[in-house]
């Protein structure tokens, strides 16, 4: 999957965020929360960030300090930064994409995923191996937004389930 740069975001992309997509993000509640310190007054401030996947998967956060007023929003597209992805998973747990036994279009499905999370060939091999199965795990978005994908470009539904190796 691409990575998004560093949590220490830019101007740019906060004045992204405010002309783009600050309707829509603010309709969502923050998933998750990550504690950092203000970068104004230095007190503890909670970080709201999310996933989405309907319009291609994208990860936003944003904050307002109670203490200085400080407050900012941010979001990227493709997959989250580190940190941001890690809270989700601790709050969200680690969900499974299943390819159910007996599903045709298994190279198309394996090609869409190649695409998706930009495997080369022996990974993709390796996840085509894995099909009737679970063939990748990560957030609940990332998967939703996977399953998407390949419902859309194959024709055929996957199936995304809390992985029983969870650990929340
Ligand atoms: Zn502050």
């Amino acid at each position: 999957m691409e990575i998004h740069g560093k949590r220490r975001r830019s101007t740019r992309e906060v004045i992204e965020m405010h002309s783009r997509s600050r309707a829509r993000a603010a309709a969502q509640p923050p998933f998750a929360t990550i504690t950092e310190k203000c970068e104004r007054c230095g007190h503890g401030v909670q970080v709201g960030v999310q996933q989405g996947w309907r319009y291609g998967l994208r990860w936003s956060m944003s904050f307002h300090c109670r203490h200085c007023g400080r407050a900012y929003e941010a979001d990227g597209k493709g997959s989250a930064p580190d940190d941001i992805r890690a809270a989700i998973l601790q709050t969200g747990g680690t969900w499974d994409l299943v390819v159910p036994d007996g599903a045709a279009s298994k190279t198309c499905i394996a090609k869409a995923l190649r695409k998706a999370l930009n495997l080369d060939l022996s990974q993709a091999a390796a996840l085509l191996r894995k099909i009737p199965g679970v063939v990748t795990s990560g957030t609940e978005a990332e998967m939703r937004w996977l399953s998407q994908l390949v419902c859309a470009e194959c024709g055929v539904g996957v199936v995304v389930v809390r992985s029983k190796s969870s650990s929340s």
